[in-house]
């Protein structure tokens, strides 16, 4: 597939990277290099879009600007944020013109710059990016990567933001939706918390959840801490006994509850009473495939 890639890059005399996903950008930023073509790069997330040229003029490549991946958990895509689609189309028009500008002889204005789009704002800025780095790994003085490598690996994420699935805990943190389904059905007394943010909340959701969103755990927010100790001390009355509370955690499709889980083990003992806390494999939309089909998928 990269020889492939290369090949084509090959063909053409500009690149429009319009991909969704880290480990594309850097294939198609080294293939860009490597064949010493213009990268016309455009991106979108929520309500914000971002426009630059790589590699043209005597400026940065992707790389130079970004030697090493994030850390995938890090990483916010469009199935998880969502984007708004007039945001894309305005990146995909100055993209478009980009392209244009270059391939008449003209100049583009972005070479070192970087266009970034306000849409709640509706708002443009634009900055000066860093210069071409003499120790980036592939433009560079002394390049390392003279060939295209496996960047799903470099990046420790999958090249595609359609069914990202983090990794973040062991499988004995972790319950199939079958799993949970048994512990519903058998009336195991535990709290089903759902991390989502309100408004996919209000979309659906499992009755007998209780809400509270991944951000308010990361922040810390003092209501909604309180709420869950109310919640796990009232559940605690309910076993009489001295069993840990279970909570399992659930959001979309099931990495934000990762997230989540790992939030809560750090307070479990400290700021809360000692729980045992599981994720639910593939979130509410493994529970919509598998458990329940009349439950909406969005
Ligand atoms: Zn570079």
């Amino acid at each position: 597939m990269f020889a492939f890639l290369t090949t084509c890059v090959f063909m053409y005399d500009i690149v429009a990277d319009c991909s969704d996903n880290v480990p594309t950008r850097y294939l198609v930023n080294d293939a860009c290099v490597l064949s010493g073509k213009p990268l016309v790069s455009a991106s979108a997330l929520r309500m914000e879009g971002q426009l630059t040229v790589y590699n043209y003029n005597g400026g940065p490549c992707y790389r130079c600007l970004y030697p090493v991946p994030p850390p995938p958990e890090t990483v916010t895509n469009c199935s998880d944020g969502g984007v708004l689609g007039v945001v894309v189309g305005v990146m995909g028009c100055l993209q478009a013109l980009e392209v244009l500008k270059i391939a008449s002889g003209q100049k583009s204005s972005f070479g070192q710059q970087l266009l970034m789009f306000d849409a709640q704002d509706s708002r443009f800025r634009c900055i000066k990016l860093r210069a071409k780095q003499a120790g980036c790994v592939v433009c560079g003085e002394t390049p390392t990567v003279t060939e295209l490598q496996d960047y799903e690996s470099f990046c420790g994420s999958a090249a595609t933001d359609k069914c990202r699935r983090l990794n973040l805990l062991s499988a004995e943190q972790r319950v199939s939706v079958q799993e949970y389904k048994s512990i519903v059905d058998c009336g195991t007394p535990h709290l089903l918390l759902d991390v989502r943010p309100k408004v996919e909340v209000d979309i659906c959701h499992l009755p007998v959840s209780i809400k509270i969103p991944l951000a308010s755990l990361e922040d810390q927010n003092a209501d909604h801490i309180n709420f869950l100790k109310e919640k796990i001390s009232e559940l605690k009355l309910q076993m009489s006994s001295e069993l840990q509370v279970p909570v399992y955690v659930v959001c979309k499709l099931g990495n934000d509850s990762q997230k989540a889980v790992q939030l809560l083990e750090k307070m479990s003992g400290t700021e809360l009473e000692r729980i045992t806390v599981k994720d639910i494999i593939g979130g509410l939309m493994a529970w919509a495939n598998k458990i329940d089909p009349s439950f909406p998928k969005y």
